[in-house]
C-alpha cells in the first residue's frame, strides 16, 4: 500500500482525498518509481479543483511531474536505484501522476536526474521551470542576445515567471517583470528583475501597435496581455508564449508580424521530444544557481495540496511549490 491524493468523480461531484492505494491499482507501465517529490503547477491546480477537462479519466492521481528512484524496471533503459524525473506526457491527466508515493510509468517518459541536482531540486524547478527554460531557449534559437534590448516576463511572481527571470538575468539580459503583486518587488528584484511594471498596463484590450518596449518576451499569461506584449515588441523581436493565466483567447492583429517582423513561438512542455527535454535540463543544471532556486520554493505535504491548488488558480502562489511525498 502507498499514500496518494486521489481525485474521484462521484456522480458529477468531485471527491479529493489522500488515501491508501494498493500497488495493484497502478496503471500500466514498465517502470515503477518510488516518488520522493512532485510539485503543484497551474495545471495541477486545475486538476485538483475542477477535475475535468485536465483530468481525462477517474479516479486520477494528479501531479504532472515527479522525481524519485526506480524501484522495479522492465525497461532496458532503467535499472533499480536510478534517479529519474518526469514532466508531462499526460501524466496526472490521463495516467496516474506524481501525487502518490509510487508511480508506474513508461520508461521512455523518464529522464535521468542531472548530477548537479537532488531530486528535491529537480522538482523545485518542476514543469514550470523546465518550461521557462524551453522559452529562454526558443528566444536564443531566434538569435536574441542581451545587446538586442530588454526582455519582458509576464506572470512574473508565478512559477514559470520566477524561473524565467532568474535564467534570463543569469544570461545577461535586462529583465522587465510584469506582475500584479507589487508587494513581491523585492523577491522579483533579488531574482534578477531590473524593472517592474504593473500587469494592468497589459491586461486590457490595446492598440494593434504600440511603442517598441522590449526585444523579446516570455509570456505565461495569454489573452489581452499577449496581444499587448506583441504590439510593444521591437522590430525583429521574439515572443515565447507558454501560458494562459489570464485566458486562452488571443484578440491580436497581424500588425506586429507584418510591420515589425515579430516572431511568436509556441512552447509546449508536455509532448516535447526527448532531445529538447535533455537540452533544457542540461542547461538548467549548468545555469540555475541553487541558492536562487531555494529562494523561490515552499515545500508542503500531500495533505496540503488541495489548499495550495485553490491558491494557485487565484494567482496567489509565489514561485514554486514542492510536494514532499514522505512528509
Ligand atoms: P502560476 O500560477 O505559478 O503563475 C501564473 C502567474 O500569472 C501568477 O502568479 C500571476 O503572476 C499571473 N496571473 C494570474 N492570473 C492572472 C490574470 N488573470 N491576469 C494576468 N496575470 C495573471 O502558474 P505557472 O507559472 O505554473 O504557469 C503559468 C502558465 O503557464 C499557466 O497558464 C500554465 O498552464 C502554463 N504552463 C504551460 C506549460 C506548457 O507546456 N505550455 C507548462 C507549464 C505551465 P503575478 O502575480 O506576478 O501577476
Amino acid at each position: 500500500m502507498f499514500k496518494a491524493l486521489v481525485v474521484a468523480d462521484n456522480d458529477g461531484s468531485l471527491d479529493v482525498s489522500v488515501r491508501d492505494v494498493d500497488e495493484t491499482e497502478l496503471p500500466e507501465g514498465d517502470v515503477v518509481v518510488d516518488v520522493e517529490f512532485s510539485t503543484v503547477n497551474y495545471k495541477d491546480g486545475l486538476a485538483v479543483v475542477h477535475g475535468k477537462p485536465v483530468v481525462r479519466s477517474f479516479p486520477m492521481v494528479p501531479g504532472i511531474d515527479l522525481a524519485g528512484t526506480v524501484s522495479t524496471s522492465e525497461s532496458e533503459r532503467w535499472a533499480v536505484g536510478d534517479r529519474v524525473l518526469l514532466n508531462g506526457f499526460g501524466v496526472g491527466e490521463g495516467h496516474w501522476g506524481g501525487f502518490g508515493q509510487k508511480a508506474r510509468v513508461k520508461g521512455e517518459w523518464l529522464l535521468e536526474v542531472p548530477d548537479a541536482f537532488t531530486t528535491a531540486q529537480t522538482m523545485a524547478i518542476g514543469t514550470a521551470g523546465y518550461t521557462a527554460m524551453l522559452c529562454v531557449q526558443a528566444l536564443e534559437d531566434q538569435g536574441l542576445a542581451p545587446a538586442d534590448g530588454d526582455i519582458l516576463v509576464t506572470g512574473a511572481a508565478g512559477g514559470v515567471g520566477s524561473v524565467a527571470i532568474a535564467l534570463l538575468a543569469a544570461r545577461g539580459f535586462r529583465v522587465i517583470a510584469s506582475t500584479g503583486r507589487p508587494e513581491e518587488s523585492e523577491y522579483l528584484t533579488v531574482l534578477g528583475a531590473a524593472e517592474l511594471i504593473d500587469r494592468t498596463e497589459l491586461g486590457e484590450p490595446g492598440r494593434p501597435l504600440g511603442k517598441e518596449r522590449w526585444a523579446g518576451a516570455v509570456d505565461a499569461v495569454g489573452s489581452h496581455t499577449l496581444a499587448n506584449v506583441l504590439a510593444s515588441t521591437s522590430y525583429g523581436g521574439t515572443v515565447a508564449a507558454c501560458g494562459l493565466a489570464q485566458g486562452p483567447d488571443l484578440a491580436a492583429t497581424v500588425m506586429p508580424f507584418i510591420i515589425r517582423g515579430v516572431t511568436l513561438v509556441g512552447i509546449d512542455s508536455v509532448m516535447a521530444p526527448r532531445s529538447r527535454r535533455e537540452r533544457a535540463w542540461a542547461a538548467l543544471a549548468a545555469e540555475l544557481d541553487p541558492a536562487t532556486l531555494e529562494s523561490m520554493v515552499e515545500t508542503i505535504a500531500l495533505s496540503e495540496v488541495p489548499g495550495v491548488a485553490a491558491r494557485i488558480l487565484e494567482g496567489a502562489v509565489r514561485g514554486r511549490i514542492v510536494v514532499d511525498l514522505n512528509r
